[in-house]
């Protein structure tokens, strides 16, 4: 029987398919989580087990800061909630100038949400409304990539290039998103190709695909800095955001990065933006390391360009949700932006990912089913082949995924197997992705 009292939910931990949660993992009825000490998650069965992968690159700078929590109270204490619609909140207008400067003023406006889907919708909005407010409303055309992935929701698993995320709710929304190749050297790149040469190709391909769609109409390419959950912390190789840039410049279209993953130093810098060689996005949507999981919050912002649009038109951006803007999220966020700061997180992620970065190579590199290990920063991922020569796709099954979490969780390591995306041609390109949180000590992650 099901259990319906609060006593008896502890059991459907134990007890297969008996949890009245609709969970969505493969795992029916997954081990809850009863607390968490810093780095570890505590299991009903009392098991302590190492967050490496950071919730899913969420929980940067571990769990219980006392300094994010006393934010939080402070917070509770002053208001929790009040519509944005009609009024403003002091920390969601501190928490937006702690992101502005943090970009050197490179982004000029934020717009507060509950989740990295729901960003990546505002994105889509504002980069709509922006052609309307310049006049161009013909401009509808996304261009994102293969082997993306944007969110969930249906505007926002449209513009993903994620199949195995996508094939159960065919046709999608939208349809006004065509995908052109990611830049993912370790599948993309031919034999000898240069990086130069790879990038020249991939910029040709998206060149064509604006002229394929007629550039008037074509808004804007969207694309991860590093590909998070899709393709296991793939980097692009240096020049192609410059390429791609000055297509979209060409014709006049806005570059959006997504950085809800590999965004808020995850990569080592703030913004993985920073890295690439002085491209700077029109619009940039952020999530997870934002409020680092002590609150569900996300944010788009965009740059001056765009906001003169608005500004000399409409005035304001025609979106809206209940819980933009949130007070309380703001305060977390805010609260854990300043411990980054002033704890000197992101070099302390840089050294970290030197650490792991070694040690996975050291160890794993040789392994006959290690195809690829790739990441930046402390955001690593490592793909698994069938035959390392061939590159032949290691395709493990959610079952084999499911089977190595369990894995994981008996080594005391909270690690999660990624299916691979798929492809036209059944591609899958399974991967383990490693986030482990900033606050990590040296030992822990040697451990
Ligand atoms: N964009 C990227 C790059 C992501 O990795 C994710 C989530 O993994 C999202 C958007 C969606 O974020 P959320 O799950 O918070 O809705």
């Amino acid at each position: 029987t099901k259990p319906t009292s609060s006593t008896s939910t502890k059991q459907a931990a134990t007890t297969a398919g008996s949890s009245n949660v609709f969970h969505n993992s493969t795992l029916q009825d997954p081990h809850t989580v009863v607390a968490a000490d810093r780095h570890h998650l505590i299991l009903a069965n009392g098991q302590r087990v190492l967050d490496a992968t950071g919730g899913a690159a969420v929980a940067c700078i571990g769990q219980s800061d006392q300094r994010v929590k006393q934010a939080i109270a402070e917070q509770l204490d002053k208001v929790q909630y009040c519509h944005a619609l009609f009024f403003g909140n002091t920390p969601s207008e501190e928490l937006a100038n702690e992101l502005i400067d943090s970009t050197g003023g490179k982004m000029a406006k934020v717009f507060i949400v509950s989740s990295g889907s729901e960003a990546m919708e505002a994105a889509m909005k504002l980069t709509r409304q922006y052609f309307v407010e310049l006049s161009q409303p013909q401009r509808t055309q996304f261009i994102a990539r293969h082997e993306s992935y944007h969110g969930i929701t249906l505007g926002a698993l449209s513009m993903g290039g994620h199949k195995f995320r996508r094939e159960l709710f065919k046709p999608m929304l939208l349809n006004n998103i065509s995908h052109v190749s990611p830049c993912n050297p370790y599948r993309g790149k031919h034999d000898g190709e240069s990086d130069e040469a790879y990038v020249a190709r991939l910029a040709r391909e998206l060149d064509d695909e604006f002229q394929r769609l007629g550039p008037e109409n074509v808004c804007a390419f969207v694309a991860e800095p590093v590909v998070g959950a899709a393709l296991g912390c793939v980097p692009s190789v240096p020049g192609y955001f410059r390429a791609v840039k000055s297509v979209c410049d060409k014709y006049g279209a806005l570059l959006i990065m997504d950085e809800v993953m590999c965004g808020m130093g995850r990569t080592g810098t703030l913004h993985a933006w920073q890295q690439e060689d002085g491209v700077v996005p029109d619009i940039q949507t952020i999530g997870k390391g934002l409020g680092a999981g002590y609150m569900p919050i996300a944010a788009v912002m965009a740059n001056q360009k765009v906001v003169d649009a608005f500004n000399n038109g409409t005035g304001s951006f025609r979106h809206g949700q209940t819980y933009q803007g949130h007070a309380i999220a703001s305060a977390a966020a805010l609260a854990v932006q300043r411990i980054i700061k002033s704890d000197g997180l992101l070099p302390r992620a840089q050294h970290l990912g030197n650490i792991l970065s070694s040690v996975l190579i050291e160890r794993l590199a040789s392994h006959p089913f290690v195809g690829n290990i790739r990441g930046r920063g402390l955001f690593w991922g490592i793909e698994f082949v069938a035959d390392k020569k061939t590159k032949e796709p290691f395709d493990l099954k959610e079952k084999i995924s499911m089977a190595v979490h369990d894995r994981g969780l008996s080594t005391k390591w909270n690690i999660s197997l990624f299916p691979g995306t798929g492809t036209a041609d059944g591609y899958k390109g399974d991967h383990i992705l490693l986030a482990p949180p900033y606050t990590l000590t040296d030992e822990e992650m040697l451990d």
